[in-house]
């Protein structure tokens, strides 16, 4: 069974029979939805586990990112990478706010202060930024430059579910950040998300704008939105949960594996995880260098034939993307790092339950195609 396909991830399932007893209860409640039992207690149980003051659960992070955006009450133009996941990009459109690319650190591909800085305007209201693969920003120079400017700061977290920076919980920066719970993640509800907010005053804001803006029967303050998680994708999470530190573990060994069998493959550098002090091994993106000589879509595509399926985490540059290459800032001799680095980049599959057979099938395909 040498060509079974190995993809980029898998999500991690657990056995059905430990799902059932939560969906009894579900049933037997008869309340499925609009903050049941099981969305509390999953609100509860990750603002524990992760360390943070107050979490709002949404029914996917794309949501999630467009109502903190919404509820920052945002103007005119956001600073932003774009180097990231499209909806990054697109719940800045989508609220209106217009995007303005800054150019990326060619260590950590993350936002680089130096480049946001140059790019604030009369017009610019606040820094979206990506702790990409989970590597943190440099928070606290972003801070440094919001507070000079008066600018609000969003974390895109996507990728960062239990990411400790210097001082703790990376989601404990910014004024918000929005985590994603989808099926690819780190810690998933099949399709879920959540704003990660600073206080009780802030959450209840949060709540309101996920649910049309009501307030009480008769009152609706905002133009909300419908962006509730549903009882059954909270008892996924909540099952979740109990396993989410195994497999960041079983992740990092697959990390270390990588990490030693790639050190003797020239041309192949894997991206350093910077400036955690726990990571979760979400991705395991490498960079093939031009001395690769096929290159880094040669190897792509040498790896498909094995039935290996890589990903070219983040290529296409959002920057480059027919909506928004016409943006003063979306010119490539702007973006000269994330340019470099969409050339470059490919992510290795991991995912906690990838078999050692499996991953050897992965290296011993690029050392080969190495030769
Ligand atoms: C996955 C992801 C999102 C979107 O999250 P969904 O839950 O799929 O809507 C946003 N930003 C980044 C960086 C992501 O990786």
């Amino acid at each position: 069974m040498t060509n079974t396909p190995i993809f980029v991830t898998r999500p991690s399932l657990p056995p059905l029979e430990e799902f059932l007893p939560y969906l009894e209860q579900i049933w037997d409640s008869g309340i499925v939805t609009n903050g049941g039992k099981m969305h509390q207690d999953l609100e509860s149980a990750l603002a524990n586990h992760l360390r943070v003051p107050q979490v709002s659960l949404f029914g996917n992070g794309t949501i999630a990112l467009m109502a903190a955006l919404k509820v920052l009450g945002l103007t005119g133009e956001v600073i932003t990478t774009p180097f990231s996941f499209v909806a990054t990009t697109h719940a800045l459109k989508w609220n209106g706010l217009e995007p303005v690319f800054a150019d990326i650190d060619p260590v950590t591909l993350n936002l680089d202060p130096a480049k946001i800085e140059e790019r604030i305007t009369p017009r610019t209201s606040a820094i979206l930024a990506v702790h990409c693969y989970g590597n943190p920003c440099d928070v606290d120079a972003i801070e440094a430059i919001a507070a000079r400017h008066g600018l609000k700061v969003i974390y895109d977290a996507a990728h960062a579910f239990g990411v400790d920076c210097h001082c703790g919980s990376v989601l404990n920066h910014g004024d918000l950040s929005i985590l994603s719970f989808h099926a690819t993640k780190v810690f998933s509800t099949l399709e879920g998300g959540a704003i990660i907010a600073p206080n009780i005053k802030m959450k209840e804001c949060i709540d309101r704008s996920k649910n049309f803006g009501i307030v009480s029967e008769t009152e609706v303050e905002s133009i909300g939105i419908n962006g509730k998680m549903n009882e059954v994708q909270a008892a996924f999470g909540l099952l979740q949960l109990l396993r989410v530190d195994e497999s960041i573990a079983a992740r990092a060994r697959v990390a270390a594996r990588y990490d030693a069998a790639l050190a003797g493959i020239s041309g192949i550098d894997p991206v350093p995880s910077s400036g955690q002090l726990r990571a979760n091994h979400a991705y395991y993106p490498v960079r093939v260098k031009p001395s690769f000589a096929m290159g880094r879509d040669g190897l792509y595509e040498a790896l498909r034939k094995y039935g290996i399926f890589s990903r070219r985490y983040f290529f296409p540059l959002i920057s480059s993307l027919p909506m928004y290459r016409d943006l003063p800032s979306a010119s490539p001799s702007n973006l000269l790092t994330a340019c470099a680095a969409a050339e470059e980049v490919l992510c290795l599959p991991i995912y906690p339950d990838l078999s050692e057979v499996d991953q050897d099938r992965i290296i011993n395909a690029i050392g080969e195609a190495s030769l």
